[in-house]
């Protein structure tokens, strides 16, 4: 067992205890389960029984149904009946935040409880209190008595039960002593696993769930590191990125988060959130999981990577690898996005309008994007016309050669091919690597000494091993291991069919070394049958890309990556939760007409949640938010301040437009 997981350097999953819901076995040698929530009123039996079907047929393997209260608990009884009647098996489980009672009575019908420790006892008031250490220890006996019966309950029943931190609803308490960290996100969860093992209860599944991938990576694996310390053992983790939004920024969210922990051989069960209908979670969540089925426990995808005994960094905290800088490449810069245009037979002024540049035959000036690529690779293409000021352009050598236009255009080798070239740049190289891509054992690097520190020399990383983030991971741990700080690009094609599995591989592969502090640029690609395919017909046909081009696909996926690792910010960002049995409003309908007016505002965070009773808590770091508080109300926030309360919704649109004018955060489109 290494810091978090079995193996950094090969694919195995990590070996947790095996909890029975129902008739479904989770955790130990079991495949990953994938789950969704439903979003209609509990007390709807016939719309709840109906969506839980939808979801069951689309592959859901267990259903979350929210219990605000003690009513929607009993009706779980006539849910599950109802669901039996027609054939259907799938585990319930009930969702439950501040009330115990309704959790003491799901648990005597239902196969699962979920409880959320920030707010099972504690009730959040956002303050901060100052507790000494026999303070501390009395909270702790108060959980213990208000938790303990649930969990006799669940001993006696045979009822699983899910320990679900989320990042944004800490309690006071905790967030007194630990701050709003991923230690306080493991602290909150392993109090409540204490209390349940003192019991002799095991049948526990946990998770650690935040809206931004990085606190959730960290605080998934300290969990881990936690629980083998003080257990020797590890419980089963069900993965989830919470208020992930829609369309492609959900996907790509969660997809990070959720991946990231995957090729750690992390995870028993996973969730995507998304403010979608739930049952259009599921193929999300299968898309996701495929990439490591047919896996088992000890599994080992083949392709060699050398073994490392000690990581050179932490997994536990970010920090941003050290680099220099050449060009706008490394140290403090953004992160640089690469446009491959290579695959189009002559590239023209119009096509570099899907990568962020529109030219104005008239005013001859380029207008240019929030997402304009840094950087186009043109292959052996030279172009002949000329370009805006900020892109450059990247082709191979022969071709750099035959251009005298050496501020524009700048060459890309094989490694070695830098290395023997003749005539090179004197100020920016690229320089390929290939990570591990067969199975021939490499344990000499000494090649990397020879472009070690380099100071016009930019690495771009890439492998086509199965496991192509350990084998990338593992290049850069040997960097950092020789002290080299060249900055690195991390090259990524795609051989995949639809736009989901495109958007999922990219931000899998891309997204989990970002997180790890790596990275000072990105360029995305497919393979020729994929981008064909793509071109065609794959990537078109979803709505969140639609009358894409392929680059236009590719390009916004950089940026939407980068800014869900938040290393590059070029856009809005919406926190919104997927909705359930307590939402006020049409969640998915508001979000369309918030984000429709909104998305000019660059880097501004704007969180649109269901209800109140948990909304606020679960807004994370949002800057400015939008909270059902009543039927046909909303109330806006500041932060965590309540600025507009109970406002109508016909007008609340345009109340939060006027919210963000008074602060000085509107700008007009
Ligand atoms: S914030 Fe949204 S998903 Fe969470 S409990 Fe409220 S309505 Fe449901």
């Amino acid at each position: 067992m290494q810091q978090y997981c079995e193996n950094l350097t090969q694919y195995k999953r990590l070996v947790t205890r095996e909890v029975k819901i129902g008739n479904l076995l989770l955790g130990g040698n079991n495949p990953i389960r994938v789950q969704t929530m439903t979003t209609t009123d509990t007390m709807d039996t016939m719309a709840t029984v109906e969506q839980s079907i939808r979801c069951i047929e689309a592959g859901a393997e267990l259903i979350r149904i929210t219990a605000p209260s003690k009513k929607e608990a009993e009706n779980l009884q006539n849910i599950k009946d109802e669901l039996q009647k027609r054939g259907y098996n799938v585990p319930i489980v009930a969702d439950i935040h501040f009330t115990p009672n309704a959790a003491e009575i799901a648990a005597k019908i239902i196969e699962k409880v979920r409880v959320n420790p920030g707010n099972y006892v504690d009730k959040k008031k956002f303050e901060q209190i100052e507790y000494t250490d026999a303070e501390y220890d009395e909270e702790i006996e108060r959980i213990r008595e208000r938790f303990s019966p649930l969990v006799l309950i669940c001993k006696e029943h045979g009822t699983a039960m899910r320990i679900g931190t989320n990042h944004g609803s800490l309690s006071d308490r905790i967030m007194s002593r630990y701050g709003d960290t991923a230690i306080g996100m493991v602290e909150s969860a392993m109090e409540f696993l204490r209390i349940a093992r003192s019991l002799n209860y095991h049948s526990i599944i946990l998770s650690m769930k935040s809206s931004n991938p990085l606190v959730m990576v960290q605080a998934y694996r300290l969990l881990i590191n936690h629980m083998m310390e003080e257990f020797g053992e590890c419980y089963p983790l069900h993965l989830g990125v919470t208020e992930a939004g829609d369309g492609e920024d959900g996907r790509i969210k969660s997809a990070i988060g959720i991946g990231t922990l995957l090729e750690d051989g992390i995870g028993d069960t996973i969730r995507v959130s998304l403010t979608e209908d739930p049952e259009l979670e599921i193929p999300v969540c299968r898309d996701i999981v495929k990439r490591y089925q047919n896996t088992g426990k000890s599994t080992v995808i083949k392709g060699f990577i050398p073994a490392i005994d000690q990581l050179p960094y932490s997994p536990f905290e970010y920090k941003r690898r050290a680099t220099f800088e050449v060009g706008n490449i490394g140290n403090k810069q953004v992160p640089v996005v690469i446009a491959d245009l290579s695959k189009i037979e002559k590239i023209t002024p119009l096509h570099l309008q899907s990568v962020g540049y529109t030219y104005n035959e008239q005013t001859d000036k380029w207008a240019i994007s929030d997402m304009a690529a840094d950087y186009i690779f043109t292959g052996n293409q030279l172009l002949n016309f000329s370009l805006p000021g900020t892109v450059k352009v990247i082709v191979y050598p022969a071709t750099w050669q035959l251009t005298e236009d050496k501020q524009t255009y700048y060459p890309i080798y094989e490694d070695s091919g830098y290395v023997d070239a003749e005539v090179t740049s004197n100020k920016l190289n690229f320089v390929m690597i290939d990570c591990f891509s067969d199975d021939t054992p490499v344990n000499d690097f000494t090649f990397l000494d020879e472009l070690a520190n380099d100071p016009t020399v930019v690495l771009c990383l890439s492998s086509t091993n199965k496991q192509a983030v350990l084998s990338v991971r593992r290049m850069m741990m040997e960097l950092i291991i020789r002290e080299i700080k060249n900055p690195v690009v991390f090259i990524t094609d795609s051989n995949w069919n639809t736009a989901d599995e495109h958007l999922i591989h990219f931000a899998t592969e891309t997204g989990a070394l970002f997180l790890e502090g790596m990275g000072d640029g990105i360029c995305l690609s497919m393979t020729t049958t994929a981008y064909n395919n793509a071109a065609n017909t794959a990537v078109s046909g979803r709505n969140y890309i639609a009358n894409a081009s392929v680059e236009q696909f590719i390009n916004n996926t950089s940026f939407s990556i980068l800014q869900a690792v938040r290393t590059r910010i070029s856009k809005t960002e919406y926190i919104s939760c997927p909705s359930c049995g307590r939402t006020l409003f049409e969640l998915q309908e508001t979000t369309a007409k918030i984000r429709a007016v909104t998305s000019h505002l660059k880097g501004l965070k704007i969180a649109i949640m269901g209800c109140i009773v948990n909304g606020p808590g679960e807004m994370a770091d949002a800057d400015f938010g939008y909270v059902g508080s009543g039927v046909g109300k909303i109330t806006l926030y500041k932060g965590k301040e309540i600025v507009k309360r109970n406002i109508d919704s016909a007008i609340a649109v345009d109340e939060l437009i006027n919210l963000l004018k008074e602060n000085d955060v509107w700008v007009n489109s």
